[in-house]
């Protein structure tokens, strides 16, 4: 059976959902189309339930692309206070967690209902559980052969996602099409993702598994000063995330694990006033304790601090605020929350999100190489590529 829509999409995730609303809105007949049994399964875990929908302080350097400005034009029109006024106009409740990060006071479901009766009011066709075999274009059209149905439209909109969590439905379709049409994408990899070790340092994790601290976590020019927790494949916690999205095999990341002391200084000044004092149980009063046993065990250091050269202290105190490891690996798509790359920004008009080679072929939301940092930063490129797609298709 031949059916027409002026806009078809495919995946309906945060960037899907957003560009149906607004092509919808529009007075456009909209197909919206997922492989997924559940719609938004994605907002539904995010947040640990919560959703971390957006964050006060989105701005550009907040992401990562081969081209740093190609964000800037869809984060202006469509912002994160556009966003919060949507949440605010269903009565959803919501807080700041902290440096800018609004997750849902009660659940991220509230989220998932309120983009479903948007749709809905939008009159967009919803079909889940639906498979695409095949995507063709003939003169302006393209066509959707969904087994059942050969859809016809003038506008294609692809927000099938990334790779991460594929048992929650992530495929590679969103490449393929761009493959298909004949459009580059830059290589993908895991990011926002905990860091694997091997041998001695991975026997550390396990030791000291479950514990969490502050911390400051740097390569390069890059540096994120929050948590960190060790587990027993490694590192993890959103410092870790962080960092995980600018490290490459090879690269050594530097911790700070008492990011509002310098350790030195304080031990030099302990010396002086409290000469008897053991270094394990000093070292305890700004790291957690087990972290300071294993530390001063690894550096064979124990006895009062009188007893300690100045020398011997600076080792230590290098080992705490700037301590160096080599992480093996990363935990993949598995628990990735995000995946870098994907369809290369110099294919994509940035104002329209729509293909330069093809005319009504657009891309939105993480499928295309633009990743955030952590903190609702990925979630408010969903919303406005999918808006700014929607009001164009
Ligand atoms: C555990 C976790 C927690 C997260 N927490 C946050 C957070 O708090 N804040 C934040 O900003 N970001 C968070 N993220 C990231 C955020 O979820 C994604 O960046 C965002 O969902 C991307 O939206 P999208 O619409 O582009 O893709 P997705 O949300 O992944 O949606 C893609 C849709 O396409 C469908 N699809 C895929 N392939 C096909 C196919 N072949 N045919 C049909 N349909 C298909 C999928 O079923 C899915 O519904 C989190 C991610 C994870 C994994």
């Amino acid at each position: 059976m031949n059916q027409k829509y002026d806009v078809v999409i495919i995946g309906a995730g945060a960037a899907g959902l957003m560009s149906a609303i607004e092509a919808g809105k529009r007075g456009r007949s909209v197909l919206l189309v997922d492989h997924s049994k559940k719609i938004g399964e994605k907002i539904r875990i995010s947040g640990g339930g919560r959703c971390n929908f957006t964050n006060l302080y989105t701005n550009p350097s907040k992401f990562i692309s081969q081209n740093p400005n190609f964000m800037i034009s869809a984060l202006n029109q469509y912002t994160q206070y556009d966003f919060i006024e949507l949440i605010k106009k269903y009565q959803i409740k919501f807080h700041e967690k902290k440096l800018g990060q609004l997750f849902c006071d009660e659940s991220a479901q509230q989220i998932i209902d309120m983009l479903l009766l948007e749709c809905k009011k939008s009159e967009v066709t919803l079909k889940k559980e639906t498979h695409v075999l095949d995507i063709s274009k003939k003169d302006n059209s393209y066509i959707t052969n969904i087994g059942s149905e050969i859809i016809f439209s003038n506008s294609l909109i692809i927000a099938t996602g990334g790779l991460s969590i594929p048992k929650m439905g992530a495929t590679k379709f969103g490449y393929d099409i761009a493959k298909k049409f004949d459009m580059k994408l830059v290589e993908t990899e895991p990011a926002l993702v905990p860091l694997t070790f091997s041998d001695k340092f991975l026997l550390k994790c396990k030791e000291l598994t479950g514990l969490s601290l502050d911390s400051i976590i740097s390569l390069n020019k890059n540096s994120f000063k929050e948590g960190m927790l060790f587990t027993h494949r490694g590192l993890s916690g959103p410092s870790i995330l962080q960092i995980s999205s600018y490290w490459k095999l090879g690269n050594e990341i530097k911790i700070n694990l008492s990011p509002n002391f310098d350790i030195y200084q304080f031990l030099i000044n302990k010396k002086e006033t409290n000469p008897k004092q053991d270094i394990t149980t000093l070292i305890a009063e700004v790291i957690p304790k087990r972290l300071s046993i294993s530390i001063c065990r690894d550096q064979r250091i124990g006895g009062n601090i009188s007893e300690l050269s100045n020398k011997l202290l600076q080792k230590l105190s290098n080992s705490i605020n700037n301590w160096s490891v080599s992480p093996t690996g990363s935990e993949g798509y598995r628990t990735a929350e995000v995946t870098l790359g994907g369809i290369d920004t110099n294919e994509l008009s940035s104002k329209t999100m729509m293909s330069k080679k093809h005319n009504g072929l657009y891309f939105v939301g993480e499928v295309v190489d633009v990743t955030g940092h952590l903190g609702g930063y990925n979630f408010q490129w969903a919303w406005s590529s999918g808006y700014v797609a929607g009001i164009n298709a």
